[in-house]
């Protein structure tokens, strides 16, 4: 493995496509995958690990669903890309439509960066205003505007934003800390009249997983419509993952009714493990895009008929009994883990949103829980790069950072899920030392 990486090394900035695929706060050699099958994914020297990454979310029904595969074999058959409107883009815009009724239009993208980046032009676009908020922590993809104090491997990193992103357009960005009504309140009676949009996870789980106080995304719809500005729900990772209609869907089911934004972004589930994203919203701001409306957005790959073909046998397949297995498959590890971290003493907090969920080390979590990206950095994140070695080496691939979630899956079976519970002890002990 070590050869391997050093030669990526030579050919590609820090071995890899996508910075916390490194392990820079985990330590030690990034694992080269040949392989992922089911609940498992397997090594170029063919050891397999239970995963609990997903692909960062979008294995839903497990890697390599045979229906799925089929599908975009079948696709495959018929031509790799067209460049030209096809019949399965309607169904899929379909299917999104049917499960989401206020997704009256769907645009397709090829990742979840593009989504959110267009849906702030549309924003933009639609009332002719720069500002844009977002919260600490948060995770949008890396357009320019959305770099601020995010989340995930901006956060694994360690950075507070990124260099190459001009002062403008950090200008034009405020950042609000999550959870913080008050904050929000405060700067939208300052600058309500610039703000073109607030964007927010529909349940953070890029700062590990940091749900939303109740109330908290109405707080935001209230706002947003008060001083005419747009509601972006970005549910690229909890879109189609946490519940059949995402986190909107569920809020429902928490008792509190769905806050209703008025544009939605999502990826990962939808495009069931090849590049496809969206952004969704009523028509009458959908068409504001071209070539209906001003605000500019194409792509030679959108759409593309095999990321289409795996969505829609995705999203076929992904019904009730889907999620009730991912959620209860969820609650096991959970409990397992509690378990595990309780034995050695050693304080922490998982915390969830739907079946995502990740876990806090330390006394303050512990007791107080986190709700903000600052209380999230302040957690004891130096116990997960032991913990998460000991699972490895145990044959079990968690993400390598503690500012991302934990994913299961449909294909995550009794079998699976009692490897990760013999791994659990040893991995605490690790944590605890
Ligand atoms: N939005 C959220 C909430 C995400 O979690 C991510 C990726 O993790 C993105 C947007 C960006 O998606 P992509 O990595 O497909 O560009």
């Amino acid at each position: 493995m070590e050869e391997v990486y050093r030669h990526a090394c030579e050919v590609i900035p820090g071995g890899v496509s996508s910075p916390v695929r490194a392990f820079g706060s985990v330590g030690g050699t990034p694992v080269f995958l040949s392989a992922a099958r089911g609940p498992h994914v397997v090594d170029i020297n063919g050891r397999e690990y239970v995963d609990l990454v997903c692909s960062w979310g979008p294995a839903l029904l497990g890697h390599a669903h045979p229906e799925v595969v089929a599908a975009v074999q079948e696709a495959a058959t018929r031509g790799l890309s067209f460049g030209a409107p096809t019949t399965a883009e309607v169904e899929l815009a379909d299917l999104i439509r049917g499960r989401i009724p206020f997704a009256e239009k769907v645009r397709f993208v090829s990742t979840g960066t593009e989504a959110t980046m267009t849906a702030i032009r549309v924003a933009r676009g639609a009332t002719g205003r720069d500002v844009i908020v977002k919260f600490a922590g948060c995770y949008h993809g890396h357009s320019d505007a959305l770099l601020a104090a995010a989340g995930s491997g901006v956060a694994t990193a360690g950075l507070p934003g990124s260099a190459g992103v001009t002062q403008a357009a950090a200008r034009d960005t405020i950042v609000v800390e999550y959870n913080d009504a008050e904050a929000l309140k405060a700067v939208f009676a300052e600058r309500g009249s610039e703000i073109a949009c607030v964007i927010t996870e529909a349940a953070p789980a890029n700062m590990g997983v940091v749900p939303p106080d109740p109330g908290f995304n109405a707080t935001i719809r209230r706002l947003t419509l008060e001083h005419g500005a747009l509601m972006i729900l970005d549910e690229v990772l909890t879109g189609f993952r946490v519940g059949p209609a995402g986190w909107w869907g569920n809020e429902a089911s928490l008792g509190e009714a769905p806050v209703t934004p008025d544009l939605v972004t999502y990826g990962k589930v939808v495009g069931g493990g090849l590049p496809l994203a969206a952004l969704a919203g009523p028509s009458e701001l959908m068409d504001l895009l071209a070539p209906v409306g001003p605000v500019y957005q194409a792509g030679t790959l959108s759409g593309n008929p095999l990321a289409t073909a795996a969505g829609i046998a995705t999203l076929r397949l992904a019904h009730n009994a889907v999620y009730a297995h991912v959620d209860r498959a969820s609650r096991q590890v959970q409990d397992a883990l509690a378990a595990a971290l309780d034995e050695v003493g050693l304080p922490h907090r998982i915390q969830t949103a739907g079946n995502l969920f990740s876990c806090f080390f330390g006394e303050e979590a512990a007791t107080h829980g986190v709700r903000n990206y600052d209380q999230a950095k302040a957690a004891d994140g130096f116990r997960y790069a032991p913990f998460f070695h000991a699972m490895l080496d145990a044959g079990v691939a968690l993400p390598p950072s503690v500012f991302e979630a934990w994913f299961l899956s449909a294909a995550h079976d009794d079998a699976a899920l009692n490897r990760i519970a013999e791994a659990l002890p040893a991995a605490a002990r690790a944590a605890a030392s």
